[in-house]
C-alpha cells in the first residue's frame, strides 16, 4: 500500500482565475518536489493528495511541508463512503494510540453535501464505535489528547491523526520572477524566503572579491541556495568577482563612501544581469536603521543608480525577528558559518550615515563604470543550484 498524504492550502482568500492558477502552479511544485521519491499528485476537492511508497513516507511529508503554499499536510488512510469502512479505519487507527493518551476527539469535515450523514453525526456514531472497543477511552471535545479527524470527500473518506504545518503563502511562480542578492550574511536568506513566500521565483546573485576573499563565500552562496530551494524549487545562482572594481574604487575615491558606492555598483550589475534574464525586481536583505548602508538617506543614494524595483522583505522586523525566521527555516547555521563578505574588505572604519547624492556622483565621474561593469561581468559564472536529495 503506498503512503497517502493529504494537502491543504489557503483556498479562502482565492477567488476565479486567481484560484485556477494558485492550484496549477501548486500542483506543479508539489510535483517536483516529490519526484525523487517517486510521488503522485493528485487533486481533489478543495485538497491535494499525494501518495508516495511507504518507505518514503517521512521524506515525502517532511519535503511537502516546507513547499510555498501549503498550510499543513497530514499522512491519511483513505476509505470508501460506507460508514463501516470509516470505523473500521478509526479503529485500527486509535489502536495505534499510546496508552497514556486515551482523551479524545472526533471533527468531521464533510465536502461532500450527498454524504447520508452530517458532520456531527459522523463524529457521534464514529467516537460511540471507538468507545465499544476500547473501554478505557475518553471523550473530552475541549481538551482531548488526541483528535482524530475525518474527512468525508466525494469519492473517498480521510482519516488522519496529526497536521504537520507548512510555510503558507503562495506557489512559488505565481508572482513573477526576481533576483535575490544573496550575500552570505543572516538577513538576505530570510529575505529571499519571504519573497518565495509571495510566490516570486528567485535567482541568486552573490558577489566575492576572490582571491580576497576565499571559496567558501561562493559555497556559502550555493549552500544556502539549496536550503531556498526546498521551498520554491532549483535556483539559478549567479555569482560576480567584486575584486578589480574595489581596487579601484579605494585607489580613487574616499574611504567613508566606500560602501555607498559599491552597493551602488552591485545594483548596476543587478541590473545588467536582470535585463538579460528576464528578471523583474531585486530583492536584498536591507531593514531599516542596523548599519550605516541603512540609513534611510543611504539607501535613497544607493537606489538611485538603478531604476529597477528593488523589494526589502525584512524592512519591519527587528534583527532578533530575522534570526528567529533564519533558526526556523534553517538558513542560520550555514550563515554563522565564518567567511569573509567582500563587503568587510576595505571596509571604512566611518562609512558615511547621511551621503550626499552629488558627491557621490562625482566621485563616480572619476570611473570609467561602464567598463568595469563589462569586466566584472566578464567573471560571471552561473549554477543551477538543485534541492537536496537525502
Ligand atoms: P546580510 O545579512 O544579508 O548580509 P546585512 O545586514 O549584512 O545583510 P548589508 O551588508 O548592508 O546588510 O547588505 C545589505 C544587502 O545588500 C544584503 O542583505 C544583500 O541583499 C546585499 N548584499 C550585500 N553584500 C552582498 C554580496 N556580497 N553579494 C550579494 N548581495 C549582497
Ligand atoms: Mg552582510
Amino acid at each position: 500500500m503506498p503512503a497517502t498524504i493529504m494537502i491543504r492550502y489557503g483556498e479562502i482568500a482565492l477567488k476565479g482565475k486567481n484560484r485556477s492558477q494558485f492550484e496549477q502552479q501548486l500542483q506543479k511544485n508539489l510535483k517536483e518536489a516529490v519526484k525523487a521519491y517517486q510521488g503522485t499528485v493528485e487533486k481533489i476537492q478543495g485538497r491535494f493528495l499525494v501518495r508516495a511508497p511507504e518507505e518514503y513516507r517521512d521524506l515525502t511529508m517532511m519535503r511537502l511541508s516546507k513547499v510555498f503554499g501549503v498550510v499543513s499536510v497530514s499522512s491519511v488512510k483513505e476509505t470508501s463512503l460506507e460508514m463501516e469502512a470509516i470505523k473500521r479505519a478509526a479503529l485500527k487507527m486509535a489502536g495505534r494510540i499510546s496508552k497514556g493518551e486515551k482523551v479524545f476527539r472526533i471533527a468531521t469535515r464533510r465536502a461532500n453535501k450527498n454524504f447520508p450523514y452530517p458532520s456531527p453525526e459522523v463524529s457521534k456514531i464514529v467516537g460511540a464505535y471507538l468507545l465499544d472497543h476500547f473501554p478505557d477511552f475518553s471523550v473530552n471535545l475541549d481538551r482531548p489528547n488526541f483528535t482524530l479527524s475525518i474527512e468525508i470527500s466525494y469519492n473517498k473518506a480521510y482519516l488522519y491523526l496529526e497536521r504537520i504545518k507548512g510555510p503558507g503563502g503562495l506557489p512559488v511562480g505565481i508572482s513573477g520572477k526576481a533576483l535575490l542578492l544573496l550575500s552570505g550574511g543572516i538577513d538576505s536568506p530570510v529575505s529571499g524566503w519571504l519573497a518565495m513566500k509571495r510566490g516570486l521565483t528567485l535567482e541568486g546573485l552573490h558577489f566575492h572579491s576572490f582571491p580576497f576573499t576565499s571559496q567558501r563565500s561562493q559555497q556559502k552562496a550555493i549552500d544556502l541556495c539549496r536550503k531556498l530551494a526546498e521551498g520554491g524549487g532549483n535556483i539559478c545562482l549567479h555569482m560576480i568577482n567584486m575584486a578589480e572594481i574595489q581596487k579601484e574604487l579605494r585607489a580613487k575615491c574616499p574611504e567613508d563612501l566606500g560602501i555607498i558606492l559599491l552597493r551602488r555598483m552591485m545594483l548596476r550589475l543587478a541590473e545588467k544581469l536582470s535585463a538579460d534574464r528576464g528578471l523583474k525586481a531585486l530583492v536584498t536583505g536591507e531593514s531599516l536603521g542596523q548599519v550605516a548602508s541603512q540609513t534611510l538617506e543611504s539607501m535613497a543614494v544607493t537606489e538611485t543608480a538603478t531604476d529597477m524595483l528593488i523589494l526589502r522583505p525584512l524592512l519591519g522586523m527587528d534583527k532578533k525577528e530575522i534570526v528567529d525566521k533564519a533558526v526556523q527555516i534553517e538558513t542560520y547555521e550555514i550563515s554563522i558559518r565564518p567567511y569573509e563578505d567582500c563587503c568587510t574588505l576595505f571596509l571604512p572604519q566611518n562609512p558615511v550615515t547621511k551621503p550626499k547624492l552629488e558627491a557621490v556622483e562625482n566621485h563616480e565621474r572619476k570611473l570609467d563604470l561602464k567598463q568595469l561593469i563589462n569586466e566584472a561581468l566578464q567573471t560571471l559564472e552561473t549554477v543551477l543550484v538543485k534541492r537536496q536529495t537525502s
